[in-house]
């Protein structure tokens, strides 16, 4: 007899209280009917479903810890999110807990006002513009993109990269450095203001949903009331990562258990020598392989939520989780690519996606090797990178 419907082995979800036991059932079943028929074919067509906008924002699952809820539905709503489609993660992510998230954590009662009820119910949208074509994973060391006072404006010129819904957002949390004191500043930056322009990146293998922009900013005349008054350096855009890499680690579970689940429901119906492929031993110590990765990733992301209940886990751990949880997640893709055969390398059978999908994840919100040399600094107290 077959134990499993899901792959959550230890049982992690028993952890959240029975109405958010309710809501993630109703973000399941949204998922299961509005995007999991679907995103295969807006991946292969690298097209976001803007029509799923508000019908997102009425789900109500947005910033849910401002809400009441705790962080373990958070984090499990993410890993929902990216085992339906690793795009519409990292959409709901850059949106909600960088983009809403910083109107919480840095804007005045003002910005609140004006930017947060549209953002939050997704009738705006926004996007983080941090990375730089010359300023990737060094971006702490010195933003290339200036902002000049100027009256009750701010003239901002320079280039942004790689930025996620970057070509229909609205709004950008625009970092750049003052001209003046190079200290860090941040922005709300309507995308309609003269002088800013906006190409998608194309060719992409991973995450082909997402709407990635290059964008250049000349002579942006940004209003002083636009500018973030609680971000004056770059430990408040570590403020915002810790968190998002956090959720970044959810990602990366719920890759693992598309993956696993995918790989389990194949192997029981793929045949090979008379007899379904999960009958030999090979392809159950792969499954299995692909289960304790998942079921580690897990089970360190919720002790990672009891941890941030208590406003104790900090930057090492965030980095911590999002690099061991992205390396368990390209072995978990990796094997559950090949337990398909050439099946794997169909993006229509959903496994192809996901592990194309990884590869992003493995390098965005910190590269695996930056999150590494975090955790190398905080347990040698040596910084290899700065
Ligand atoms: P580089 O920094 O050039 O790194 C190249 C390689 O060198 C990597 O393997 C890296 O680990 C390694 N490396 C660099 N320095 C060291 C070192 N000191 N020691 C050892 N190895 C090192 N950014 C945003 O601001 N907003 C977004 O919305 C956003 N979305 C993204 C979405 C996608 C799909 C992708 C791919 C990226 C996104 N990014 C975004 C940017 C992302 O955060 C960067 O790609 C990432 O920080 C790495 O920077 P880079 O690509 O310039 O690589």
């Amino acid at each position: 007899e077959a134990r499993l419907p899901g792959a959550d082995f230890l049982d992690i979800e028993s952890g959240l209280a029975p109405h958010e036991r309710r809501k993630l059932g109703q973000v399941r079943a949204f998922l299961a009917e509005r995007v999991l028929p679907h995103a295969p074919d807006w991946w292969d067509r690298e097209e976001f479903p803007a029509h799923l906008l508000v019908p997102f924002g009425e789900l109500g699952v947005g910033t849910p810890t401002r809400r009441g809820y705790s962080h373990l539905f958070h984090g499990l709503v993410i890993a929902e999110l990216a085992r339906a489609d690793a795009s519409l993660a990292t959409f709901f992510m850059i949106h909600h807990d960088l983009f809403v998230e910083s109107l919480h954590a840095f804007g005045t009662d003002a910005q609140r006002e004006r930017y947060l009820s549209d953002a939050a119910a997704l009738r705006t949208t926004g996007a983080f513009a941090l990375t730089e074509p010359d300023h990737g994973s060094d971006v702490a060391r010195g933003l290339g993109t200036t902002a000049r006072r100027d009256g009750d404006h701010w003239v901002i010129n320079g280039g942004k990269r790689w930025i996620g819904n970057g070509t229909f957002c609205d709004h950008l949390l625009l970092w750049a450095a003052d001209e003046h004191t190079r200290q860090v500043r941040g922005f709300i930056l309507d995308m309609s203001l003269p002088g800013v322009a906006s190409t998608r990146i194309e060719h992409k293998t991973a995450l082909r949903i997402v709407q990635n922009a290059d964008i250049v900013l000349e002579d942006v005349r940004v209003a002083e009331a636009d500018r973030f008054p609680g971000i004056d350096s770059f430990a408040d855009a570590n403020e915002l990562l810790r968190s998002s890499r956090i959720m970044v680690g959810w990602e990366a579970v719920g890759q693992q258990l598309a993956a696993f689940e995918i790989a389990r429901a194949y192997a029981l119906e793929r045949e090979q020598f008379g007899r379904p492929i999960a009958s030999f031993q090979l392809i159950q110590q792969q499954l299995v392989q692909m289960l304790g990765n998942a079921t580690a990733s897990m089970a360190m992301m919720a002790r990672l939520a009891q941890l941030q209940e208590r406003g104790a886990a900090d930057m090492a751990q965030a980095a911590l989780a999002k690099a061991y949880c992205s390396a368990r997640m390209r072995e978990s893709v990796a094997l559950g690519r090949a337990l398909l055969g050439g099946n794997g390398i169909l993006t229509d059978r959903r496994m192809a996606k996901v592990f194309a999908d990884a590869e992003a994840i493995y390098t965005y919100e910190g590269t695996y090797e930056i999150n590494s040399l975090i955790v190398g600094r905080a347990v040698t107290g040596i910084s290899a990178f700065s």
